[in-house]
């Protein structure tokens, strides 16, 4: 099968005007055929498109996230044929980054202090639920919206309480909408070509952790920035990340950073129709490749998959 042409050994930053991808997995696990899809659709249309492809490892999370996974990562897109522009950005290198990217929000006050631990939020929540015998609102990934707890406090007792507790700092979501104003939304494009326009509902996502207890980051917070500061135009990912588009429209604009357009592929699914996921224990790259399947097969089966062909 045919692959994009290499573009290893091209030191290449995109120019501003060049069209720009990136494959952003987390190390916390084997690739398997989903980030296949994702990796292959992101370097073919970096291809048909002359623009650059980058890959990103995605490491905010330090306790979840391993080096041996991150070589096997390289090892797997090498592997498949693929080749990317130089260097591979890690995340977990650009904290001061990400801190000092939030800082104005901080400053307009669209960010609070929240103290509430996953205990205190499970919580409110269910105490909400007793009261209004409804179930409490959900996010597009299923967790409660965040029930405001720590929004109302008075800027002396946040100010008390930063100084001895730990705290993540969330998006004042009302707040950030009325500073965004209207008409949010982003260009969907279809891989062969054709575009719409998609309006954005950040309101779904509540009030949203933008940096974590933990790290001074969270995933929208650092996939804003870097797709940002990494000059992508074009953003292919899974299905499954389609609903954080609407939070990212919202920080872009927040933030007065370009938006790219957005494709969400289909997410691969086994046999049984169940979405493939490390923790489910889907059949990593390596194994299939352990098993003799070799990376043509694997590029066959994400374009029967697809639906689409995948050649430059
Ligand atoms: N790091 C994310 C993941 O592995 C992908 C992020 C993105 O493409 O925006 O699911």
């Amino acid at each position: 099968m045919q692959r994009p042409p290499s573009g290893r050994g091209d030191r290449r930053s995109p120019a501003p005007t060049q069209p720009a991808l990136r494959f952003a997995p987390s190390p916390n696990g084997h690739l398997h055929l989903g980030h296949a899809a994702s990796a292959l659709l992101n370097a073919t249309l970096a291809a048909r498109l002359n623009g650059c492809f980058l890959l990103r490892i995605e490491d905010i999370d330090l306790a979840r996230c391993r080096p041996v996974f991150v070589d096997a990562i390289v090892e797997d897109l090498a592997w498949l044929g693929l080749a990317w522009e130089e260097p591979v950005r890690r995340q977990s290198e650009r904290f001061p980054a990400y801190r000092a990217a939030a800082e104005p929000l901080v400053a307009q006050n669209l960010l609070y202090p929240c103290f509430c631990s996953r205990t205190d939020i499970a919580r409110a929540v269910a105490e909400e639920e007793a009261r209004t015998g409804r179930t409490a609102p959900r996010d597009p990934d299923g967790a409660p919206l965040y029930p405001g707890t720590c929004r109302g406090f008075s800027p002396a007792e946040a100010r008390a309480r930063l100084a001895r507790e730990p705290h993540a700092w969330r998006l004042d979501g009302a707040g950030a909408r009325a500073a965004a104003g209207p008409s949010l939304a982003y260009a969907r494009f279809t891989i062969d070509g054709a575009e719409e326009a998609v309006p954005a509902s950040p309101e779904r996502w509540g009030d949203a952790v933008i940096l974590r207890k933990e790290v001074p980051a969270s995933y929208h917070l650092a996939v804003v920035v870097d797709d940002a500061d990494q000059g992508i135009t074009h953003v292919v990912r899974g299905a499954d990340l389609e609903a954080a588009t609407d939070l990212h429209v919202l920080l872009q604009r927040l933030m007065r950073l370009p938006t790219p357009r957005y494709h969400h592929h289909p997410l691969i699914r086994d046999e049984a129709g169940a979405k493939l996921a490390k923790s489910a224990g889907s059949p990593s790259l390596r194994s299939l490749r352990e098993a003799g399947i070799g990376p043509d097969e694997v590029w066959a089966r994400v374009a029967a998959a697809l639906g689409v062909t995948l050649l430059a």
